[in-house]
């Protein structure tokens, strides 16, 4: 079963007199521990694409399902906790608070419902350790590079233990190198906890890091015949 499967799915803009389709009958498929790369020219619809998929935005027509569930009927209440039980995002700007630590920035965004603080500090702690920020949790933002701040942000999208994983040009305010760790990184999660993650690039050189790459033009995606028949990479 994919974790994320997107069927018929079009999102539509007021423009002035007439709309603008963002999306144009998108069909994706992605399963659990999968890695699709989502490329495309600047106003192709990505990430729009990625705000339908993370049930931030719902479509005008088409379904969006999650780990099973067609969100089209739940409320807005029911989507605010599927999202925060199965979808986890990832911005080009970290968007860390910056008078919190590493750890605490984890913590104070997580939504274990009742479970206990300690529990909620532990898995932050060994989240910080797969992003490779053991040394670092208790540094604050101004004390932690580019990389490390995205490092932090991936990690944090973690806590909630989705099962898809939202990336928007996670690599766009770094250097060759740090991109490259940060994709590298995205592939090691997406293997570990069985994610099934899209990440939005223009790095097409890191694309071979993927299981499968899509391409957006004009809000219409095209997909390797490979992926639509959702086998993994
Ligand atoms: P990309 O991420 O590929 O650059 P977007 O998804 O941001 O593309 O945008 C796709 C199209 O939808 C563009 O023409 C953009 O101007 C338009 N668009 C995006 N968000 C909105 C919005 N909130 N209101 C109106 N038009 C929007
Ligand atoms: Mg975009």
């Amino acid at each position: 079963m994919p974790a994320l499967h997107l069927v018929n799915v079009t999102l539509e803009y007021p423009d002035g007199e007439s709309t603008l389709k963002a999306l144009d009958g998108v069909n994706l498929r992605v399963d659990p521990g999968s890695f699709c790369g989502l490329v495309g020219p600047s106003g192709s619809g990505k990430s729009s694409l990625l705000a339908v998929a993370a049930t931030l935005v719902r479509p005008s027509s088409g379904i969006v399902s999650i780990d099973g569930t067609d969100t089209t009927g739940l409320t807005d209440a029911e989507l605010t906790s599927l999202r925060r039980e199965k979808i986890g995002v990832v911005f080009q700007q970290p968007n860390l608070l910056p008078s919190l630590t590493a750890v605490e920035q984890l913590i104070i965004s997580h939504h274990f419902s009742g479970k206990p603080a300690a529990a909620a500090r532990r898995r932050a702690a060994e989240l910080l350790d797969v992003v490779g920020l053991g040394p670092s949790l208790n540094k604050r933002p101004h004390q932690l590079s580019g990389g490390q701040r995205q490092r932090v942000n991936i990690a944090r999208a973690l806590m909630g233990q989705p099962r898809v994983l939202l990336v928007d040009e996670p690599t766009a305010a770094l250097d060759h190198e740090r991109s490259q760790e940060i994709v590298q990184l995205l592939r090691r999660v997406t293997d570990e906890f069985e994610t099934a993650t899209v990440m939005v690039t223009h790095d097409t050189e890191f694309l071979p890091l993927t299981d499968s790459v899509a391409t957006m033009r004009d809000g219409r995606l095209s997909v390797p015949a490979l992926t639509e028949a959702g086998i993994k990479g």
